[in-house]
């Protein structure tokens, strides 16, 4: 209990935790060492800030960490304010005996989206389609450094969920269904938090990363869930062994080899076939955390629990306190009932229930962090790098990574990009609303349409890249004497649970966006584009679409995708996941038995010019040489040549595929993700002559 904590504050320094010169585990042992159960238990609790008030609890539970959740309100709305809650939050710390600063967390899952003003990049299916490793680097980096700069080292992210059906409601925050892909984009850690050995986490502009949601969130199956007959989202992924470690359990080997700092257990239950345990909640599957992830995987960051997840376990409050400790969450998101819990963790633990190990190792792991974070030498917000949240600089970022997520689906008669000589009329509920645009987790937790946060939509985009422009949101305006029509229509924003398919959303056009794209598409050539977090089925309508584009979640620089509509930059982004010709093939992915979507994982026509040209004579030459980039561990040139090949596929193919183009062509992908580019280059050998 907090009475246990002595209330004098002591003159802590010449004390070795405080000493920055000793060696971080030197300085963990004394501090442990120095510890009382209550201040241990009071480091593994982690209270939202909206339940705090102004504070007192902190130095009265010795709280070690706060966050703001995605319904945490009123937020902040400048830089300072932020700093400056965060920074009286902190100061409360020095209230107490060991003075141990807290740890305060936020999701900044695309960009700093709790911060008007702040720069929002794509969401991660945006960033899984652009496949471009460095640039979910230097996403991670301008994240970083816009969060840190407003007093806050710690951020919820990366969602490491490898999505395997689009029904889940957070498919937007996977980089996609190929695990190979998700490997490939978590650069983003070390874009966040520097280099893998933790030495740049000090920094005023690298934040703590979380791998979320650990493990299997993005594969539950539809209808599994026990809140409903319809919800994905924290349901039960049922797996093999060899699915879950090839799928799920694969991003987060290459997460711990980058040094992500923390893990976070997902709200799904996992039921491996042949284990005899049925489905287990993950934050109790004690085989999981402590077994693979700390045990086998070498983890020594912690473990923070989801938002309130253990209160899904079975049983009475203290069996889940026991429960998820003893499985190896270290940290518990307990944001309304910090207090119930810091008193029952103390309580188990003085009656032997948790071991006094258990809890050194938990406290021991999150003091490594705040360590490492510097936190101890600058509790206190650093702004300096404020003057750099939304600027030019980052912004540009924004706008590279919103133009290479934009994957060319289908290009009739070379349609896109436009001419700035031809008068484009654009319509769509998505044209010119920067809140759809950005979709769940900005500003609010679920994320609202309208004009929520500054940026540029999609409209503003086109007309200021200087095209000829009219607009009419539902195409009521008359259409005739138009050279092209520019329709954008998508999802409207939602982060968790809603965005599930039965729950108030599916994955075809609203009836206001299927009568705009008829409407525009009937009178002139047109290019339909779909602003969502995952693919919507176009069907039929795909025959009267000539040119059609998936947006996702671009984020506030709508001038990133003008950019590629106006050819400033070319199209080369690439379907992070399958898209599907019905719901009745869901879920569907790449490698399926009797894969036939209406277009491959890893689709994605290019604006490049100029366009490779070649037949089978020259497949087979790069086929070879493909071979000798592999044996050589020349991946640069293997990379180049698959592309080659995959083009040439492209252009053969057209918009319409077949069975036999579709599966050797996303097989292919992921071989070159893989580093296999000789087998890469036959798979689209074999796509070609289909074609
Ligand atoms: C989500 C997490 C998030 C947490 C804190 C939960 O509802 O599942 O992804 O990090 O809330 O906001």
């Amino acid at each position: 209990s907090p009475a246990e904590t002595p209330q004098i504050v002591i003159d802590a320094h010449g004390l070795p935790y405080l000493n920055a010169k000793l060696p971080v585990q030197k300085r963990v042992a004394d501090l442990l060492s120095r510890m009382s159960l209550a201040e241990k238990a009071g480091q593994m609790t982690q209270a939202e800030r909206g339940a705090v008030g102004q504070g007192a609890d902190i130095a009265a539970y010795g709280l070690g960490s706060l966050l703001s959740g995605g319904g945490s309100t009123p937020t902040p709305n400048t830089p300072e304010a932020w700093a400056r809650m965060v920074d009286a939050f902190q100061l409360r710390t020095r209230a107490t005996r060991l003075q141990i600063p807290l740890i305060y967390g936020v999701d900044a899952v695309h960009g700093h989206n709790n911060l008007s003003g702040a720069t929002v990049m794509p969401h991660n299916i945006g960033i899984g389609a652009t496949r471009d490793p460095r640039l979910a680097h230097r996403t991670g980096a301008v994240t970083a450094a816009e969060v840190r700069a407003t007093g806050i080292p710690w951020d919820f992210a990366p969602c490491l969920c490898v999505s395997r059906d689009e029904r889940w409601g957070r498919s937007y925050e996977s980089f996609g269904e190929d695990p190979a892909l998700v490997e490939s984009m978590e650069t983003v850690i070390q874009g966040l938090q520097g280099r893998a050995n933790g030495k740049d986490l000090a920094r005023d502009d690298k934040v703590l990363a979380t791998a979320k949601h650990f493990v299997a969130d993005g594969g539950t199956a539809y209808g599994s869930s026990t809140t409903g007959t319809y919800t994905i989202d924290q349901g039960v992924t049922t797996v093999t062994r060899e699915q879950l470690e090839d799928v799920h359990l694969a991003p987060y080997r290459e997460a711990v080899d980058r040094g992500v700092g923390t893990v976070m257990p997902s709200y799904s239950s996992l039921d491996i076939a042949g284990d005899g345990k049925g489905a287990v909640k993950m934050h109790a599957r004690g085989d999981m955390i402590n077994g693979v992830l700390k045990g086998r995987m070498g983890f020594d960051g912690f473990v923070i629990s989801d938002w309130n997840a253990i209160d899904q376990l079975p049983g009475d409050y203290a069996s889940h306190v026991r429960t998820s400790v003893n499985a190896g969450v270290d940290m518990m998101m307990v944001p309304y009932t910090y207090k119930e819990f810091s008193t029952a963790l103390a309580d188990e633990a003085k009656a032997g229930r948790i071991s006094r190990k258990r809890i050194d190792d938990a406290v021991s792991r999150i003091l490594t962090e705040k360590f490492r974070l510097g936190l101890f030498e600058h509790p206190y917000a650093d702004t300096s790098g404020a003057a750099a949240i939304g600027s030019r600089a980052h912004r540009e970022v924004a706008r590279r990574a919103a133009a290479e997520s934009q994957v060319l689906l289908k290009n009739a008669g070379g349609l896109l990009p436009l001419k700035k000589t031809e008068k484009v009329y654009v319509a769509g509920s998505d044209a010119d609303d920067i809140g759809n645009q950005t979709g769940g987790w900005t500003l609010t937790w679920q994320g609202a349409s309208g004009n929520t946060v500054p940026g540029t939509t999609i409209l503003q985009g086109l007309r200021g890249a200087g095209g000829n422009v009219t607009y009419s949101k539902d195409a009521s305006a008359p259409t005739g004497g138009y050279d092209v029509g520019v329709v954008v229509v998508g999802e409207t924003p939602y982060a968790e649970g809603v965005g599930d398919v039965g729950n108030g959303h599916d994955l075809t056009l609203s009836a206001a966006d299927r009568a705009a794209v008829d409407k525009v598409c009937a009178a002139m050539k047109c290019a339909v584009l779909i602003v969502s977090g995952r693919p919507q089925l176009v069907g039929d309508r795909l025959d009267r679409i000539d040119a059609l584009v998936a947006s996702w979640l671009p984020g506030t620089e709508g001038e990133g995708v003008a950019d590629v509509l106006y050819g400033k930059r070319p199209f080369t982004g690439q379907l992070p996941v399958t898209w599907p010709r019905s719901e009745a093939q869901l879920p569907i992915n790449v490698g399926d038995p009797s894969y036939d979507p209406q277009f491959p994982y890893g689709w994605g026509l290019t604006t490049l010019t100029p366009v490779p040209k070649g037949g089978t004579a020259t497949l087979r030459d790069l086929a070879a040489r493909a071979a000798a980039a592999e044996r050589r561990g020349d991946h640069r040139t293997g990379r180049a040549l698959v592309t080659r090949a995959r083009l040439l596929v492209q252009q053969k193919a057209g918009g319409h595929l077949t069975q036999a183009v579709a599966a050797p062509f996303a097989d292919a992908d992921h071989l070159l993700l893989t580093g296999r580019y000789g087998k890469a280059v036959d798979k689209l050998t074999q796509a070609y002559r289909a074609a």
